[in-house]
């Protein structure tokens, strides 16, 4: 018998893990380790138990559903997502691929199918950092905790009633494949009307601060020759740094921040504190960029009569998905009758994390108007099976082409 998913069953625990939420009626709040994501761990207990599968919650608050493989000796094929949101978050981010590795469970149950490696599925937690630095549970299996990290933790587990801390934290061993299923957060798949996107990789990053210091001085007396105005120079710096996308250059470069001081009507700004954030699948091209940023600072300083200092922060590497991973997902959305694209991730992700452990992969369904974080995050439930069906099936050619 081949498994099938159950999509009644898949689009109905959505809406019940929708409502986990401290904010009923403003999107869906469930930051990590409150009292809403404590009564979605039950639930995530209940329906893995009933899917057969053993079901534990590791010392960090992972909550991991696996079912046993034929072959005692093979590594686990992963799948999952987190299960935290951000404030007033939509209602598929993270939980959406969390439903579904948790209908694989239930799907390989219901035709009474065991693969050779045994199937996990994970729900990751504090993946999206708005308690403690993101991506908690996916760097703890992946063995990336460290202990000041651990010694920050320990107070809010002891808070949320979790067990108290080991003294280290226990990584998984290496794992056979991680497929993670997630909604694109963008608005790429929903304009060309495609169904699923296969991500070619996670971009990395590079974020930081430029600071332009000038001098503060009246905005009616100060002739506009004899100024050093900081934020004139921060303007065009602005405009370099859109420059910096493109052909050649990262994928997305972005300002989100400005910071002026004093930031009065009637004062020449003497001080401006600028956010930068480059991403892209190639982490030469971000270098690039970030020297370009910094040749076009050093300009505009001279060019201007101010000083400018760009400060970069340590840079997050691009995680590229693992190509046998990325093929098998293609095969199977064409055994579907789904067509497919190759996509990029600007936002991270637990399965890049999850590259530590072994080959990953993952694969995006559209969303509507591209819109996530927001409580009018949406996707058609149709798409919503379709993607959860691939996965499905992804997971069962992994364990068929005896990958890793
Ligand atoms: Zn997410």
């Amino acid at each position: 018998m081949t498994a099938t998913i159950d999509p009644g069953r898949l689009l109905g625990n959505l809406d019940t893990l929708a409502g986990y939420t401290s904010t009923p009626g403003s999107g869906v709040t469930r930051l990590a380790w409150s009292e809403p994501w404590r009564a979605a761990v039950a639930c995530l207990e209940r329906w893995g138990a009933a899917a057969g599968a053993a079901v534990v919650m590791d010392a960090v608050g992972n909550v991991i559903a696996e079912l046993p493989g034929a072959d005692m000796a093979a590594p686990a094929l992963v799948t999952g997502s987190h299960l935290d949101t951000v404030p007033s978050g939509g209602r598929l981010d993270g939980s959406y691929g969390v439903v579904a590795a948790w209908e694989v469970l239930a799907a390989l149950q219901d035709a009474g199918m065991q693969l050779r490696h045994p199937v996990r599925a994970a729900a990751f937690v504090n993946e999206e950092g708005i308690v403690l630095p993101p991506f908690t549970g996916s760097r703890a299996v992946a063995g990336l905790i460290d202990d000041e990290e651990l010694a920050a933790l320990a107070p809010v587990l002891e808070q949320a009633g979790l067990p108290s801390m080991p003294a280290s934290i226990q990584g998984w061993d290496r794992v056979a494949a991680t497929v993670e299923l997630h909604i694109e957060q963008g608005p790429v798949l929903d304009a060309e009307s495609i169904p699923i996107g296969v991500v070619t990789a996670v971009t990395g990053q590079q974020r930081g601060t430029v600071v332009i210091t000038g001098r503060t001085n009246h905005a009616g007396t100060t002739p506009m020759a004899m100024r050093r105005d900081a934020l004139v120079p921060a303007a065009e710096l602005v405009m370099e740094v859109e420059k910096l996308a493109g052909p050649g250059g990262c994928e997305v470069a972005t300002v989100g921040r400005l910071v002026l001081d004093p930031g009065a009507p009637n004062v020449v700004p003497g001080r401006v504190e600028m956010s930068f954030d480059l991403r892209s699948v190639d982490d030469r091209l971000v270098l690039g960029a970030l020297a370009k940023l910094r040749l076009a600072a050093a300009d505009i300083a001279r060019a201007r009569g101010v000083e400018i200092a760009v400060v970069a922060q340590p840079a997050t590497p691009a995680v590229v998905m693992d190509s046998f991973v990325r093929n098998t997902i293609e095969a199977a959305a064409s055994a579907h009758g789904l067509s497919t694209r190759p996509i990029p991730s600007g936002a991270g992700h637990d399965c890049a994390i999850m590259s530590a452990l072994g080959p990953v992969g993952m694969i995006f369904v559209p969303s509507m108007e591209g819109v996530s974080h927001h409580e009018s995050e949406a996707t058609p439930d149709d798409a919503l099976v379709k993607g959860a069906a691939l996965l499905l099936d992804t997971l069962v050619a992994l364990d068929a082409a005896d990958h890793g």
